[in-house]
């Protein structure tokens, strides 16, 4: 009793009841985007029909409604992470704009000529350009751990990276492109013992398995809110208050102020400070619905219910004639990638597509490490917990397919 029905939960997306070309829409382009359950597109009408105002700054009774509502959704957004205090959480529009910031207000006083940053080779671009940037405007060196065959980091060469000059690791949890699940909690040990802080990419992890950034003991964490059933245009920044609080303002505007004067403006501690304008105020109470969303169902449960989809999937997909799975760590979550031999990836994507299947073809933004696997493009199916064993058949069915009109043996 009680056991987790992917089914049922599936109804409460929409979008999943769409058909493409005459059949109905299977979606494993999850590392893309999630969809939105309707409990997140109600919660998005019900502050537009109720709540909507600017917050912070009027004494009616709309911007009590809208700023109880948001502050509520900064509370939701600590408890998913495990954070200690709601001072510790920034809203942002996504992962990316979290790492630019963080690159920007915390890189701009703690980096200098010659300090080294670290970034691993399964990093997205939103995890690379941003460092690349900092480092060539002030003189840094920016170095990258490498990662076996199997798509994991080989921790003594990531352990030979750290030294004195070391000022940040910024790693991903979770790989968009293999599914790998690096120790990012022994990563992030391993760079205080060298003094280094470190930034832990959270954008394909908090979808498939409880989030502590406690235990992981990271100084900052990040990750977009509609890779987790929540609206696009808003994540948020994890940040160690003692952290936060040393940090300068990225960008100045009204709400991240406490006081000014031609001559001087003073500043509100975190995170204030860091939310300068009117903030995307609608999309982080979507946010905060759809954490409500998925904590109603369990993370743990959810994490239970993918490693049983992940196993399928790789067992389904390793039938496929001269199909060759492209990451094979043994920590892995929510990704299938691979490539077929003498196929093209965006055929194999388009081929899909016209049985309803929508998967993910091209380099995901993460062009190092297939290139690291000597591959320009992989095909990737993701999952979310609405995915079921059906629809992997269907994926398996789909290539079989693909591959006997192709003379594929
Ligand atoms: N990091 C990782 C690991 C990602 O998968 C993504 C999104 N594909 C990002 C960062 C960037 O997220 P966003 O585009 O939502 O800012």
């Amino acid at each position: 009793g009680g056991a987790f029905d992917p089914h049922s939960v599936k109804r409460d997306f929409p979008i999943l009841q769409e058909q493409v070309h005459g059949k109905k829409l299977i979606w494993l382009d999850n590392a893309a985007t999630t969809q939105k359950p309707r409990q997140v597109i109600e919660r998005l009408s019900r502050f537009y029909e109720h709540e909507n105002s600017n917050i912070h700054r009027a004494a009616h009774t709309l911007a009590a409604r809208s700023t109880d509502a948001y502050e509520a959704a900064r509370e939701k957004t600590r408890r998913f992470l495990n954070a200690s205090s709601t001072e510790e959480i920034v809203f942002v529009r996504g992962a990316t704009e979290g790492i630019n910031l963080i690159a920007k207000a915390w890189g701009a006083r703690n980096v200098k000529e010659g300090d080294e940053i670290v970034v691993t080779w399964l990093e997205h671009h939103a995890n690379i350009v941003p460092w690349q940037q900092l480092c060539a405007q002030l003189g840094a060196r920016l170095r990258v751990a490498p990662v076996d065959d199997s798509g994991q980091i080989i921790l003594e060469e990531y352990e030979k990276l750290l030294n004195p000059r070391t000022r940040l690791v910024s790693l991903t949890q979770v790989s968009n492109a293999l599914g790998t699940v690096t120790p990012a909690a022994e990563m992030t040990a391993m760079a205080h013992r060298h003094g280094a802080i470190v930034l832990v990419d959270g954008a394909q992890a908090v979808s498939h398995m409880p989030v502590d950034v406690q235990a992981l003991d990271c100084d900052f964490y990040v990750f977009s809110g509609h890779k987790v059933f929540g609206p696009t245009g808003i994540g948020a920044v994890y940040g160690k208050k003692a952290i936060l609080d040393q940090m300068p303002p990225w960008q100045g505007g009204g709400n991240m102020i406490a006081d000014v004067t031609f001559e001087k403006t003073v500043y509100q501690p975190a995170p204030a400070r860091f939310e300068a304008g009117t903030g995307n105020i609608a999309d982080a109470v979507g946010l905060g619905a759809a954490i409500d969303y998925v904590e109603r169902i369990g993370m743990a449960t959810i994490a239970a219910w993918e490693h049983e989809l992940l196993d399928y999937g790789t067992k389904g997909l390793l039938s496929v004639p001269g199909l060759r799975l492209i990451g094979t760590a043994k920590e892995k979550a929510g990704v299938l990638s691979f490539v077929i031999d003498e196929c093209r990836t965006e055929d194999i994507g388009k081929a899909l597509d016209r049985e309803g299947i929508a998967v993910r073809s091209g380099h995901h933004c993460a062009q190092p490490i297939l290139r690291r696997f000597g591959l320009e493009a992989t095909v990737r199916p993701s999952l979310a917990f609405y995915n079921t064993f059906e629809d992997l058949d269907a994926l398996v069915n789909a290539l079989l397919r693909f591959q006997s009109g192709h003379g594929g043996r």
